[in-house]
């Protein structure tokens, strides 16, 4: 029978691959709950760089982390976010399992509990937080590509910073990132890969949008 309600679509990829936009917007034209799970790794690093946390302390930012569990649906100030110290120290605190492991229920409640279907973005989304979701993407871009993506992004928020350091900061995020991007990749999943890297957010749109359209129209 054809499943109808509660899709699951796991989007996963690096950063500035476009992922985080497509995940948006499907979610939007699909009439889908979305969420966006780097965020919630930006938010505990946002905790951790506030209250000033060693970050070598792997301890007390486990314990913040258990602390904050229920904070975690709460609204933020996206902007703050969105920073690329944010962003790296979300990166740095990603790797410690048990910060992990205090967020994949709480990632799983969210694509369970939705009534017509879930959008979910992050890393490990088609791999560990939803394994069997319905429909996996892999977004991916060229590294120079993202780099210049995220340099005009910073430029539009009016943060200064080169092409050069943009970049270094997404291979050296990249790197650490790598282990579970190799995960996804890993040849017995079923992913939809979509290089964005010379395609318009439109493109990368209409050919998701046209996936997920044979999965729920199979017959159309
Ligand atoms: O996607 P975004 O850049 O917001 O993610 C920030 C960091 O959080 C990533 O570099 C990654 O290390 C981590 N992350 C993760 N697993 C996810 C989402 C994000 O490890 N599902």
């Amino acid at each position: 029978m054809k499943k109808i309600d509660n899709i699951v679509i796991a989007i996963d990829g690096p950063a500035a691959s476009g992922k985080g936009s497509l995940a948006k917007k499907l979610a939007a034209q699909l009439g889908y709950d979305f969420l966006d799970t780097g965020s919630l790794y930006r938010r505990i690093a946002l905790k951790c760089i506030e209250n000033g946390v060693d970050l070598a302390n792997k301890e007390e930012i486990i314990t913040l982390a258990r602390n904050f569990e229920e904070e975690l649906g709460n609204y933020y100030d996206d902007s703050a976010l969105r920073n690329d110290n944010v962003g790296s120290t979300a990166s740095k605190i990603a790797q410690i399992l048990d910060v992990r492991a205090v967020l994949v229920e709480f990632q799983r409640n969210f694509a369970k509990n939705a009534e017509k279907g879930a959008v979910l973005d992050g890393r490990d989304i088609g791999t560990i937080i939803c394994p069997d979701a319905d429909i996996k993407f892999f977004v991916t871009a060229s590294t120079q590509e993202r780099a210049k993506r995220r340099h005009k992004e910073l430029q539009s928020r009016g943060i200064n910073a080169t092409t050069s350091a943009v970049l270094a900061e997404m291979q050296e995020r990249d790197a650490r990132d790598a282990i579970r991007l190799n995960e996804h990749l890993a040849p017995n999943h079923e992913v939809n890969i979509i290089d964005t890297s010379d395609m318009t957010p439109s493109e990368v749109l209409d050919t998701a949008l046209k996936i997920v359209a044979s999965f729920t129209n199979p017959d159309s």
